[in-house]
């Protein structure tokens, strides 16, 4: 049985509109699972003070920031087209960062084995001069480089498995040969238009970025054979001295934002995957922090098996709602069903 931190911040829900896909009735509902199945209470709640300017800066440039305080003032408004902030976003988003560091302080001081921070917004699109895609801040880079200067590590690995492209992270991270980053996520032209595998890193940072685009369809057993053939030898020579978790549930096949098959099952095939690689090379240490996910059932009993893994690997959790009814659409029909548009 491991120790397992997490954070939930109830002021998560002043950051919301009506009529937006990321609004508080997801990590609303996710809580509410979390106190039904006794889960919230089985595991250590952190705390989320606000962060201090001083990590976000590491990423974010003081413009922005500036930029983030006027908004706010503003009330509702848009930071693009669809990243939305009210007047109380930037206490929360800094709430989010705050709780996230905190478990990062838990695990890597030894306190914690592992965690996840459910906290909105998430981060991954946040870009260091400006907001994007529902995201505020970078909070999966911000925590990987404050586990770099704290605790002196060399070698971190950020994987990011939400159906979107980390693009706000990898900017944050493209130069930084010490930060390992790598994705599985739709492929372009899908949102936000970028991991290609081309994108590889920059100057030092060449070839400390992996980028696996996928396309429409792929399902559990395509997620899987990603983590274990592209990502497992990558890791095996990397030798991550901790492991964060970028931790999106939008690849649900249920998933109103997009058109991945992948289950809640497969959900858990993969943290099984990540804690393995953690287990061998890390010590244990794993960090997840909630991204996108936007069917809310779908999230919050996903979200309900991760915590449950992290605490006890060897648990055996049903699938509330199963596979993708027709099964994985295998490459062959998707190209069957793609190929009269071609016409070369
Ligand atoms: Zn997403």
């Amino acid at each position: 049985m491991n120790k397992t931190v997490y954070t939930f911040d109830p002021s998560h829900v002043e950051h919301t509109t009506s009529g937006h896909p990321e609004h508080k009735g997801r990590l609303e509902r996710v809580w509410k699972v979390l106190e039904e199945s006794g889960l919230s209470g089985r595991l250590t709640r952190l705390e989320t003070p606000e962060a201090d300017m001083e990590h976000i800066k590491v990423v974010h440039s003081t413009r922005y920031v500036d930029h983030l305080h006027y908004m706010v003032h503003q009330g509702l408004s848009y930071l693009d087209p669809d990243t939305y902030c009210t007047q109380h976003s930037l206490e929360v988003a800094l709430r989010g960062v705050g709780g996230l560091l905190n478990i990062t302080d838990a695990v890597l001081s030894g306190q914690a084995d592992n965690g996840m921070a459910l906290q909105r917004p998430p981060g991954h699109h946040a870009r260091p001069h400006a907001a994007m895609g529902f995201c505020l801040f970078g909070n999966v880079a911000i925590a990987a480089k404050y586990a770099r200067r704290k605790f002196g590590l060399e070698r971190v690995l950020v994987l990011d498995f939400d159906v979107h492209h980390g693009n706000g992270t990898q900017e944050m991270l493209y130069d930084d040969p010490n930060i390992l980053f790598m994705s599985v996520h739709g492929a372009p032209p899908f949102y936000p238009e970028s991991g290609f595998i081309q994108e590889t890193g920059r100057e030092e940072g060449e070839g400390f970025t992996v980028n696996v685009p996928l396309l429409p369809g792929a399902g559990d057993e395509t997620y899987l054979s990603v983590f274990r053939k592209v990502f497992a030898p990558l890791v095996a020579r990397f030798k991550p001295e901790a492991i964060f978790v970028s931790a999106g549930y939008d690849a649900h096949w249920m998933d109103p934002m997009a058109h991945m098959h992948l289950s809640t099952a497969g959900f858990d095939a993969m943290i099984l995957e990540l804690m393995a690689w953690a287990d061998q090379y890390a010590n244990g240490r794993l960090i997840a922090t909630l991204e996108g996910g936007y069917h809310v059932n779908a999230l919050a009993h996903s979200v309900a098996h991760t915590l449950t893994l992290l605490q006890n690997p060897d648990t055996r959790l049903e699938d509330p709602f199963g596979r993708y009814k027709d099964g994985e659409m295998h490459a062959e029909e998707l190209i069957n069903s793609i190929a009269h548009f071609w016409r070369v």
